[in-house]
């Protein structure tokens, strides 16, 4: 690998500043466990890392009055030793605890996870039936948007080359939500989800179905949101037979591919069985709060 400048800026305004003074040779780094492995293979045009994993904006988990912040360049690591998150967002430590090996998860960063931007993502799914907001900034300032709009394609987000996540927000209103997140991959560590999958939703004493949110990760070309499940499953009492309806709705929105890890027909199968999984195992923690 070639030799690369490195600069840390101090904050968030500089960084954004010296990516878009050399917008044609730089890029941001946070953990490196993507971006290295990428600049080995194909380095392009880049001979300059902008290191923005110790600006202090982008770090931290904190309960603020919207919700649940959690900082772009927060660890996998980090989340999963947060008493914060373990009391608001067990599904996103269950997708953290799946990523990689420990080395991984404590130089991989969510922000770098989801500015990569792979269809298999470990933390979207999660994030993304907590109805996440993500805010970037630029040289016009800071901006919001959902998760769900971030992602534009395999491996490309919403973000120009100067712009930067900085942080992620779960609202309030969906702390402590009943969810669950489920991966499938060829081994049980160090490898990439065949599916993942998450489910979150809320059960009356009547056991009717409010607020249903189900997301598939390695299925599309992003991580996929399955709409019309969740509007078929949304005041339905809760049963077998809806879930299992539920399920191959979702598998009907998903355009999973062949390939070397697996087939497209065998994709299927898991989307159904993992759909069916999350949404039962969310039920369950819903009845529990009953
Ligand atoms: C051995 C190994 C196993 C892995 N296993 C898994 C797995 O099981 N599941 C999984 O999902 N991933 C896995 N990964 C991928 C990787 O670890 C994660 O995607 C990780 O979260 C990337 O974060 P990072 O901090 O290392 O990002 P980096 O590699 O530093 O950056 C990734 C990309 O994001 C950009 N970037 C980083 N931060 C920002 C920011 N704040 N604003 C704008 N752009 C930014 C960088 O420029 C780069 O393009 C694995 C990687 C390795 C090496």
């Amino acid at each position: 690998m070639r030799p690369l400048d490195y600069i840390a800026p101090k904050d968030a305004k500089e960084a954004v500043d010296l990516l878009l003074e050399n917008s044609d040779s730089s890029c941001p780094l946070a953990g490196g466990t993507d971006l290295i492995v990428d600049l080995k293979h194909n380095p392009g045009n880049i001979t300059m890392l902008v290191d923005v994993s110790c600006i202090e904006e982008f770090r931290g988990i904190k309960e603020i009055e919207e919700g649940l912040k959690i900082g772009s360049m927060v660890t996998f690591g980090e989340i999963m030793s947060s008493e914060l998150c373990q009391k608001y967002i067990p599904a996103v430590i269950e997708g953290a605890h799946t990523v990689g090996a420990v080395q991984t998860r404590n130089l991989g960063t969510v922000g770098g996870n989801l500015v990569t931007c792979v269809p298999s993502a470990d933390s979207a799914p999660s994030l993304m039936v907590l109805e996440s907001i993500v805010t970037i900034i630029g040289t016009d300032g800071y901006k919001s948007m959902p998760i769900e709009d971030f992602f534009i394609g395999p491996r490309k987000t919403i973000l120009k080359s100067h712009e930067l996540l900085v942080n992620i927000l779960i609202p309030k209103k969906n702390l402590s939500k009943p969810s669950k997140f489920l991966k499938h991959g060829l081994r049980k560590g160090q490898a990439l989800a065949l599916v993942n999958a998450a489910a979150s939703m809320y059960l009356n004493k009547s056991d009717i179905i409010s607020e249903p949110k189900i997301a598939l990760g390695a299925v599309a070309p992003t991580p996929l949101r399955a709409l019309k499940a969740e509007a078929f499953l949304e005041g339905k009492k809760y049963s077998e037979e809806v879930i299992n309806e539920a399920a191959e709705i979702a598998v009907s929105e998903a355009k999973p591919i062949d390939d070397f890890r697996s087939s497209a027909k065998y994709r299927c199968d898991i989307i159904r069985t993992f759909t069916k999984r999350v949404l039962i195992q969310s039920a369950d923690q819903a009845k529990q709060k009953n």
